[in-house]
């Protein structure tokens, strides 16, 4: 198995930008100490549109007009949009439709069918996402931060730290280049659609909250407010933020909750999710039952199996006991080890005797492919293929 190296070689420049963001708080989102991105179309809901282009003199519905293009044809180019007057064109395009980002790198694997981008952004830091393609669906995994302050140790991007929470915008031109690329017809299986979308690329989506919730809305509405996926084919992924879960759920946005578990007791979840010891396995549980009552969605419950670590049968049965007739799905996840570490994926006798004891308690649990994980998932971190 190989794995081509994409952050790593890079790494280096991305500490030379100096660019850093600190969290505020973990839960809140961070605030910009050095610049913000450019102000961009996805950024903002409908009536901020208008309001941008009345500011710009023009009247309110041209907004509506660039919002089809960009939603409805993925067009990111102002000039070829011949509905407009010419002499708008230039200045509504160079208002609402900055270049953000920059492909530094495109890695495929299965085929073509799996394709993970290595994007740069204006002030020049890294983020990755990757496009996946099935018989049935499009997942992409995007990022929402570059890189995370989470610090969990198995965890590539944890290991860099956080160079800045990404805008709404950043978020959806992540997607919006997948689809481009999908109705291009560039992905093999012919021209398609992203049907599903997975916050698993870098950052912890619930720290950067009010930016994620509004890329959402954008991804989710109908064009010309937005993308028009489905909500429901949304999962967002955290490390257990409880109070940004409990804002999540009131938000009432049908999209799933993925927890990032890894252990069902606080002493070895501590050292492996550090956020832990502010908000525990029972708080963290305790706000996914919320959010699954209140959404009527099944919570996603991830657990990376790390051999000799995390993998034990007595996990397995306390895990069972926490989640016994919850709505809750176990996704385990192979441990997609990163440079250095010494954990290694769990073997495969323990894999299945996790998995027989949690379905012999009757919790469902898959064991998530590991797509794309020659070319390092999306940060050393596989995608999810089972959502
Ligand atoms: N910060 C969020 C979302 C991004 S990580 C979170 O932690 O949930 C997406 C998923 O990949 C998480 O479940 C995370 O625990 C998992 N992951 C991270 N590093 C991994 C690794 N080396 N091997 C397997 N899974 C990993
Ligand atoms: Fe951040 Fe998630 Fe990685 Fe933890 S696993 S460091 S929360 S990206």
């Amino acid at each position: 198995m190989t794995t081509l190296p994409l952050l790593d070689d890079l790494e280096a420049d991305v500490t030379a930008t100096g660019s850093t963001e600190p969290l505020t708080g973990p839960g809140l989102a961070g605030k910009a100490t050095r610049g913000r991105p450019p102000r961009h179309l996805a950024d903002l809901d409908t009536a901020a549109r208008r309001a941008a282009v009345a500011e710009l003199g023009f009247p309110a519905y041209r907004a509506d007009q660039v919002s089809r293009h960009y939603f409805g044809r993925l067009s990111g180019d102002a000039a070829a949009m011949t509905d407009l007057p010419a002499a708008a064109r230039e200045t509504l395009g160079a208002a609402l439709l900055p270049d953000l980002l920059t492909t530094v790198r495109d890695i495929a694997c299965d085929d073509g069918t799996t394709r993970k981008t290595l994007w740069r952004a204006y002030d020049g830091v890294l983020f990755e996402s990757v496009l996946m393609r099935y018989p049935d669906r499009v997942t992409m995994c995007v990022s929402s931060q570059a890189g995370c302050a989470m610090g969990c140790p198995f965890c590539a991007t944890g290991q860099g730290g956080l160079k800045r929470n990404l805008s709404t915008a950043e978020i959806v031109e992540q997607v919006v280049a997948g689809a481009r690329a999908l109705a291009a017809g560039e992905v093999p299986g012919g021209p398609g659609r992203v049907s599903n979308i997975v916050f698993m690329g870098m950052g912890e989506p619930l720290a950067n909250y009010q930016r994620v919730v509004a890329a959402v809305r954008r991804l989710t509405e109908p064009v010309p407010r937005g993308l028009g996926i489905s909500a429901r084919g949304v999962t967002v992924s955290t490390v257990g933020l409880v109070p940004a879960i409990a804002k999540l759920a009131a938000e009432k946005l049908p999209v799933t909750l993925a927890v990032s578990l890894h252990a069902p007791d606080d002493e070895l979840r501590d050292t492996l999710v550090p956020i832990n010891q502010r908000w525990p396995v029972d708080d963290v549980l305790a706000a996914a039952w919320d959010y699954a009552h209140s959404t009527g969605r099944r919570i996603s419950i991830e657990y990376a199996m790390i051999a000799g670590v995390n993998d034990q049968p007595w996990r397995a049965d306390l895990l069972a006991r926490r989640l016994a007739g919850k709505l809750a799905h176990v996704n385990l996840i192979p441990l997609n080890p990163t440079p250095g570490s010494e954990w290694s994926a769990s073997n495969t006798g323990a894999e299945r005797e996790f998995v027989r004891r949690l379905r012999a308690s009757g919790v469902s649990t898959t064991v998530r492919d590991t797509r794309g994980r020659e070319i390092d998932g999306a940060c050393g971190q596989l995608a999810a293929a089972e959502v």
